[in-house]
């Protein structure tokens, strides 16, 4: 295991490139433009190329490095179970197996003692979603625009942005609603509370135009993550709780990108006073170092299938080299107080920094989030609030948030951004002088957007 960055090697790196535009097709791409980065190494909270250039990783990749890079304690447990069994099928039992789903159980609300492990979030809603079909007998679900709920066949028809265009119709029973976002209201509300209570007016009519009685789940992300950083407000989510109780609805919480501390909460949901019945979990689980997903089931509706046969399963479920991976990740958040590390630097070092930012740089519309989770939301024009690119913008319109990232990247730290916004998503192991290094590098990078107000 390299944990130094070495010296710069331009022969590999010119053959990593090679083999990768000769043969690797990319996701989400066109092909011939695209010219991705070739990495060496990382550790921790950065990353580094082989030629020479190290990155402040404030992406965590695609939100889901949670642990950091090369993590050593993961990076162990993955050696032993290899060593001693590295995979077995799913219908045999398996000690690391159980002890994980045994330890999700127990940071789960009270009632949900099972666990069904997929191999990544999208296969996660997508079985949820068939749980919750089989015991309404109820086909339609509810998803919100700006949302997204991964890359299969129903995940996808869930999404609720532009990812699913060029893949529609995949699956035919999916309506989409709007949910909060108080800084662009659909509602045209003026408080946070007033928000909350116009979008559940509007998902009742949802309900009730959609027809109640065919609709058996309404999944959301609980803090809605790429499509903006959008914290529900107050009320909101107990709302959709009442809502699914009163109209016999599964209410799913996808926790693929909040889940296992992200917002400093082991699921988002415990911030906001509710419980749904599903909950589909993903990335932080073992941060990605072997894929892994699952559902956590309410036990009522486990008991559904106590003696009728749940008709779903996965060659790689509840995989070992992963399963082990997702029990040192509990080890590490509870010896290391992850939870509580999360909470303090959002609190003390972000929310301020980015508050201060706002103050001074005229292209920041909003900032919002929790725990290491946040959007800075650039615009042209604050009175407006014309987004600083178009929605959905590529090729030159997206040019000002390109040289924002690009910016970012020779001040040597790699960006998230999104449409018109930069997320802050490090590691949770990130040191403070990191993150503080992380955030001086936004600040200066948004000079640039700032020429385009
Ligand atoms: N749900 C949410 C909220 C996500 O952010 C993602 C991925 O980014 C997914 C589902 C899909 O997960 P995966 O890519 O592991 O299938």
């Amino acid at each position: 295991m390299t944990l130094t960055e070495p010296a710069a090697d331009l022969d590999t790196d010119a053959q990593v490139r090679a083999n990768d535009r000769g043969h690797v097709f990319h996701s989400w791409s066109a092909q011939a433009l695209i010219d991705p980065l070739p990495v060496a190494g990382g550790a921790g909270s950065t990353f580094w190329d082989y030629a020479g250039n190290s990155y402040l990783d404030f992406s965590s990749q695609l939100v889901n490095l949670n642990l950091g890079h090369q993590h050593p304690d993961l990076v162990a447990a993955i050696q032993e179970q290899a060593g001693r069994l590295a995979t077995i099928q799913p219908a045999l039992a398996n000690d690391v197996r159980g002890d994980l789903a045994r330890r999700i159980s127990e940071v789960a609300p009270e009632g949900f003692s099972k666990v069904f492990f997929t191999n990544g979030g999208a296969d996660a809603n997508e079985n949820a979603v068939r749980m919750a079909r089989l015991v309404t007998g109820k086909r339609k679900v509810l998803s919100m625009y700006r949302s997204y709920h991964g890359n299969t066949s129903t995940a996808i028809t869930l999404t609720g942005d532009p990812r699913r265009w060029a893949n529609e119709p995949a699956d035919g029973s999916v309506a989409h609603f709007f949910g909060p976002y108080a800084y662009r209201s659909a509602f045209h509300s003026s408080s946070p509370e007033q928000e909350a209570e116009r979008a559940l007016e509007h998902l009742e009519q949802t309900i009730v135009l959609e027809g109640a009685s065919t609709i058996g789940a309404i999944i959301l992300e609980t803090v809605v993550g790429t499509n903006g950083v959008l914290i529900p407000p107050p009320g909101y989510l107990p709302g959709v709780r009442a809502l699914c109780d009163k109209y016999g609805i599964v209410m799913i919480a996808d926790e693929v990108m909040v889940g296992f501390g992200r917002v400093g909460e082991w699921f988002a949901f415990q911030a906001f006073d509710v419980v749904p019945d599903l909950i589909t979990f993903a990335k932080g689980i073992n941060s990605g170092y072997v894929p892994l997903g699952g559902v956590v089931i309410s036990d009522r509706i486990a008991s559904h299938f106590d003696t009728v046969s749940f008709p779903g399963g996965l060659t790689y479920s509840g995989h070992p080299l992963a399963c082990a991976a997702g029990v040192a990740t509990f080890e590490v958040f509870q010896r290391d107080g992850i939870l509580e590390r999360v909470r303090d630097l959002g609190d003390r070092v972000v929310a301020p920094r980015l508050a201060a930012m706002a103050a001074k740089h005229p292209s920041i519309g909003e900032v919002r989030g929790m725990g290491l989770f946040w959007a800075i939301e650039l615009v042209r024009d604050r009175e407006t609030r014309e987004p600083l690119v178009p929605f959905n913008a590529a090729g030159a319109d997206a040019a000002p948030v390109a040289a924002v990232a690009a910016a970012c990247k020779k001040a040597g730290l790699w960006p998230f951004t999104h449409f018109n916004r930069v997320h802050v998503a490090p590691p949770l192991v990130i040191t403070e002088d990191e993150l503080v290094r992380g955030l001086d590098i936004i600040d200066a990078a948004l000079d640039v957007a700032d020429e385009y107000v």
